[in-house]
């Protein structure tokens, strides 16, 4: 996600009423109560949520649009915050004129898109330019990070092939783009890589994964497994979880999932005492509702794997003691558990035949997008301010 700092005003004309659009960008580092209390919204939309829920309002990403709708006289009417590309927070005032907030999906539509680009500048640049998604140049690099090509060395004309899916609402792009093969051609060598349970190989099908991360607790018991939205038919509400809860008693030892460096120790909101460490190959690793942490734990220490940091507690909410632990890439939450998972080769048993059909197919979409020659058309930029 780009760190620069927009701020797009859409300013909509109705009749005698003037209501007004703003999209701001949410700034990095801001505690969802600072966000309630500098828009003087009432503090209890956030000490009424449930603890799931309040865990999920840490979660606004830094720089991620969010918009504002004001009534003629200028009192907030409406805000939607993405929490991540499927769930937005809506505070809305309701009919008595009390503030509510409830987390409601996203809609948008899905394209399937193909680029196919000779590289003029830079991957990223040229990526960014095409398609007008930085994300989708942080995925392609993503996608061939245990392959072994330094990127630092490309040359022009070097070229880029890309399937993947967008998702695209009010007409702009958004989210983080869903890649399923692609190709990357350098000084005549050709490699390729092909998205398989959620991670990418190349087709020898082996997991060259060189960062592995392992359970933060001995004998975790998943109490709450991560999810991007989810229809609870009990409370009849969407919710979220970025992580995985474990159920563990107050005091067990809680320790580093991978080798890192301490990057946060302390107290975030909805999380109560929290650590965050920072991982190679832009990992980040969180451990929430600690009751305390370990001995000597600061930021900037560098932590082994498996190092005791902190202890399970219950802070941050009033459930029960428990580990809440996030696991992420850039700012984007991944399933720890899918990413704990080791596996040597997808090539072995029923997986094998599976992945053998899937680079087949890819194969024959990769080679006709690069006989045919066609270079893709460039995304239309939306210029910051717009009017209607
Ligand atoms: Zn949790």
């Amino acid at each position: 996600m780009p760190k620069v700092l927009l701020l797009i005003l859409l300013t909509l004309n109705l009749y005698a009423l003037k209501p007004s659009v703003e999209e701001l960008s949410w700034p990095s580092g801001t505690p969802f109560l600072n966000f309630l209390e500098s828009n003087r919204l009432p503090l209890s939309l956030f000490y009424n949520l449930s603890g799931e829920d309040k865990e999920l309002a840490e979660e606004i990403s830094a720089g991620i649009k969010y918009q504002v709708l004001r009534d003629d006289k200028n009192s907030i009417k409406q805000i939607l915050i993405p929490v991540n590309d499927e769930l937005q927070m809506h505070i809305f005032l309701d009919e008595k004129d009390n503030y509510k907030l409830e987390f409601i999906p996203i809609s948008y539509q899905v394209e399937d898109r193909v680029l196919n680009i000779k590289i003029e500048r830079s991957i990223t640049e040229d990526i960014y330019d095409y398609t007008g998604s930085m994300q989708l140049a942080v995925s392609f690099r993503d996608a061939f990070k245990n392959e072994g090509i330094d990127f630092k060395r490309i040359k022009k004309g070097d070229r880029v092939v890309i399937i993947y899916t967008q998702k695209r609402r009010l007409g702009r792009i958004f989210g983080t783009p869903d890649i399923s093969a692609a190709m990357f051609i350098t000084r005549d060598k050709k490699y390729s890589v092909y998205k398989f349970n959620d991670k990418f190989y190349d087709r020898s099908g082996k997991d060259r994964e060189k960062v592995v991360f392992i359970r933060p607790l001995a004998n975790a018991r998943i109490t709450s497994p991560f999810t991007l939205k989810r229809w609870h038919p009990v409370l009849q509400r969407y919710r979220a979880h970025l992580g995985v809860d474990y159920g563990a008693p107050r005091g067990t030892p809680v320790k580093s999932s991978g080798d890192g460096v301490i990057k946060f120790v302390g107290t975030k909101g909805g999380y109560g005492k929290t650590i965050i460490v920072s991982h190679s190959g832009g990992y980040e690793t969180l451990y929430a509702h600690l009751n305390g942490f370990a001995k000597g734990i600061k930021t900037g220490l560098k932590v082994q794997q498996g190092k005791q940091i902190a202890y399970v507690g219950n802070t941050g909410m009033s459930t029960g003691p428990h580990l809440h632990f996030g696991l992420y890439r850039g700012q984007k939450p991944l399933n720890p558990e899918s990413m704990m998972r080791v596996i040597k080769s997808v090539l072995e048993g029923k997986e094998g035949v599976k992945f053998k059909s899937i680079v087949q197919k890819f194969d024959g979409e990769l080679g006709k997008i690069l006989n045919s020659n066609e270079t893709s058309q460039k995304e239309e930029k939306f210029p910051d301010v717009v009017s209607f």
